[in-house]
């Protein structure tokens, strides 16, 4: 596995991106609605990873429900693998929670599950597999 990405909670991609691309100077992939997540997405594409920016559209956007609980930042952090289902079978056989036994289709039209935090002291790890 390698790391794929970095998922933030911003409450504005307007007032966020432009911080980002200045520190990173590069600019934001154009947005994309995740209707499953409610959420708007932008990234900002590194040499090694990426910086997912994540906007809740909706109150009930898991997304908005974070920064509610805990204000904008780390949301999640994202692990590439070359077969999602057979990492997600091995995990849970290792007793690990998952929230998606199976992968859906995330942002970029990969595939993407999430580990339950209650099982990973708290950090929401995601694992996509590229299409
Ligand atoms: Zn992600």
């Amino acid at each position: 596995m390698n790391l794929s990405h970095i998922g933030i909670a911003v409450k504005s991609l307007e007032t966020s991106v432009p911080v980002f691309e200045k520190i990173f100077n590069v600019k934001a992939s154009e947005a994309e609605f995740v209707e499953m997540q409610k959420v708007n997405v932008r990234k900002i594409h590194l040499e090694n990873c990426d910086i997912e920016l994540l906007e809740g559209t909706d109150q009930e956007s898991p997304i908005s429900k974070f920064i509610e609980k805990r204000g904008e930042g780390i949301h999640h952090v994202s692990f590439n693998t070359e077969n999602i289902q057979g990492a997600l079978d091995k995990i849970k056989s290792e007793g690990i929670k998952l929230i998606n036994e199976n992968p859906v289709t995330g942002a970029d039209d990969m595939l993407v599950a999430f580990l339950h935090p209650k099982s990973t002291n708290g950090v929401l790890i995601e694992l996509t597999e590229p299409k």
